[in-house]
């Protein structure tokens, strides 16, 4: 199976969840997940017609962002966690942000914003799986992480995202991701800005888009399997 043909199947998939539980398709946004990746296997991606593309490591990220420029309308999406001082690059590269769960980094994002950029696009990271992830902040503790994105001038709240434990069975999947879908429909009432709720990768697709996913972040199942993540 080529890249092209993987897309098509994997949007074939998002528009039977999405049907299943009466969302629209367009309504879930496939962010292709390319980390270890080759430069060719996204310009392949690319090529079949998708446009967001999601990294975990900055210098990766940086190099790929630099290589493939002259596509100018790739939307970069930044998903692994985020050391300070690695910041910059991805505050100098970066269209969108998800991993944002310290008050640190997200003031050091805002003020590294090339201010010739739009507002970085960003998204609070929960950690919707307890004891096992040391990523994501507390539900408990949202409202003030949400009041200081706020308040930073080169942010744009977008709304959350969060990387469950890995779980096989649906009905638990949900289960584990209902009170960060209620989380984030209070911050949607609250700020129309808020549009994107960012859950659901190769393993749990449906019961994320179940769940309310505005956008899933798949790589295996486009890119095949990574020789080390
Ligand atoms: C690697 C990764 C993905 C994609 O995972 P697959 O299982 O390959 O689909 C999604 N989200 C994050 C944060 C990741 O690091």
């Amino acid at each position: 199976m080529s890249i092209a043909d993987n897309l098509r199947q994997v949007q074939r998939d998002i528009a039977d969840c999405a049907a299943q539980c009466g969302r629209s398709a367009s309504d879930v946004r496939l962010l292709a997940v390319s980390k270890t990746k080759p430069l060719a296997d996204l310009e392949s991606a690319y090529a079949a017609g998708q446009r967001l593309f999601g990294e975990n490591y900055v210098q990766e990220a940086v190099e790929k962002y630099q290589a493939l420029s002259h596509l100018s309308d790739i939307e970069w999406h930044f998903i692994g966690p985020i050391q300070s001082n690695k910041s910059r690059q991805i505050a100098e590269t970066m269209d969108w942000v998800h991993t944002i769960d310290r008050e640190k980094i997200a003031r050091r994002l805002s003020e590294q914003r090339p201010t010739e950029l739009p507002p970085l696009n960003v998204l609070i990271q929960v950690n919707i799986s307890g004891e096992t992830s040391k990523s994501g902040i507390e539900l408990s503790d949202l409202e003030g992480v949400v009041a200081l994105v706020k308040s930073l001038p080169n942010l744009s709240l977008r709304g959350l995202m969060a990387i469950p434990a890995p779980q096989t069975d649906m009905a638990l999947q949900r289960e584990v991701y209902a009170p960060l879908q209620q989380a984030f429909l209070t911050l949607q009432k609250n700020d129309p800005m808020v549009d994107t709720l960012s859950i659901g990768m190769s393993g749990d697709l449906a019961a994320a888009i179940a769940s309310g996913s505005t956008m899933v972040r798949v790589g295996t199942a486009i890119f095949g399997a990574r020789q080390y993540t």
